[in-house]
């Protein structure tokens, strides 16, 4: 049965390219949460119109409009497994996701937390900008609102995780493969 393995973290932690990795080697659907809503926005749906200036602030999405994004997932969870990138990113959507596993007899195997100086944050999301083309990494008091909400955020659902044995702590700001051998030896 596939897995369900979360990757958490900093802005320009890692998140997505180990998401990346590990959806290609054990076949995991890859759900980039950050990159649904953007696609959202750009398409100019209902959805895309509504989330647009939370995006573009660096603040949470509310869940109300979160769950709209989730639709597909128990499917996906039951026919391949899942690497989440980017959800969830506070405790009631740990538990959101929980019940909507428990629904179909899955739980989360894994939530892995990419450690990375803010320092590193800095000049990840400096090359980044180089690379792609994220609005929300060019204005610096947007980028600040993510480390924020990621530091208000990130002891209650590491805790969440840790009580059911589920937490695993990587330092990632070592080269690329060693945190990917790492997660590896995580998920086996
Ligand atoms: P990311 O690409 O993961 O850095 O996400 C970009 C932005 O999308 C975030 O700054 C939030 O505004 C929004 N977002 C991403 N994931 C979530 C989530 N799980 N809950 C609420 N908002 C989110």
């Amino acid at each position: 049965m596939g897995k369900i393995i979360i990757m958490y973290g900093l802005p320009a932690a890692g998140k997505t390219t180990q998401a990346r990795l590990i959806a290609d080697k054990y076949g995991l659907y890859h759900f980039a949460m950050g990159e649904k809503l953007r696609e959202q926005i750009a398409s100019g749906s209902e959805l895309g119109q509504k989330i647009k200036s939370t995006v573009d602030s660096g603040l949470l999405v509310s869940d109300e409009l979160i769950l709209e994004v989730l639709r597909d997932v128990k499917n996906q969870a039951v026919e391949t497994g899942i690497v989440f990138d980017g959800f969830p990113r506070i405790v009631d959507q740990a538990i959101l996701l929980d019940q909507m596993l428990a629904e179909v007899n899955l739980e989360v195997d894994a939530l892995c937390l990419l450690k990375v100086s803010s320092e590193a944050v800095e000049n990840r999301i400096n090359d980044r900008i180089a690379t792609e083309n994220r609005g929300d990494d060019k204005d610096k008091s947007v980028v600040e609102n993510r480390m924020n909400v990621f530091l208000k955020e990130s002891v209650p659902l590491s805790e969440h995780y840790r009580t059911k044995e589920k937490f695993y702590e990587l330092d990632g700001e070592e080269p690329i493969e060693d945190i990917f051998n790492k997660l590896c030896e995580i998920i086996d």
